[in-house]
């Protein structure tokens, strides 16, 4: 299936400069969402996944929808003062400032097999932070996997010691 004629390039979201990758038109087709959701399962080759962690937002789409096929738990990973009980948390660099992300302390047992799943990999500060919140806890990252990966931005280099798949490269 041609995964890329249903993304569609929003320039200047959400702000100045930026060119968003816009994944809704592949989420409103259902041919399209189901092979998707196909497609960024088999990048596991088979592998066994305890849990998958999914970034917010738009990584609690294909990332509870993987679950479900793996036979794994879902666990948020979200924006600050999001989750209601107990978390730990992670700052990392942006272009301009800085961003948090947390994650529930009991979401993750020692030693539990980890996917990593968000839609976009841009400049890999987000996956990176994750990656730390999962081994903070005991989690093994097995995969961190991606719809979309905008190449030029070189995100996949922050995460170099894992292993990194996406769909999708621009
Ligand atoms: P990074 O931390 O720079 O890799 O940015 C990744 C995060 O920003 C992900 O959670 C994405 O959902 C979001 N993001 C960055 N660029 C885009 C885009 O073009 N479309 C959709 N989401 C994006």
């Amino acid at each position: 299936m041609d995964f890329k004629s249903l993304i569609r390039d929003v320039p200047n979201f959400p702000k100045d400069g930026v060119v968003f990758k816009d994944i809704t038109l592949l989420l409103q087709n259902p041919k399209a969402l189901n092979e998707t959701a196909n497609a960024l399962y088999n990048l596991l080759d088979g592998q066994k996944i305890d849990k998958v962690v999914g970034m917010e937002s738009r990584g609690f789409i294909f990332g509870p929808m993987l679950a479900k096929k793996l036979n794994a738990g879902f666990v948020p990973v979200r924006k600050p003062g999001k989750l209601p009980s107990t978390t730990i948390s992670e700052t990392y660099n942006l272009e301009y400032g800085t961003d948090t992300l947390e994650i529930h302390i009991d979401a993750i047992e020692k030693g539990d097999k980890v996917l990593i799943h968000d839609d976009v990999l841009a400049t890999g500060g987000t996956a990176k932070a994750a990656c730390k919140l999962i081994e903070k806890l005991g989690g093994e990252i097995v995969q961190c996997n991606f719809l979309i990966e905008l190449t030029f931005l070189k995100g996949n280099s922050k995460i170099s010691n894992y292993s990194v798949k996406s769909l999708i490269k621009y």
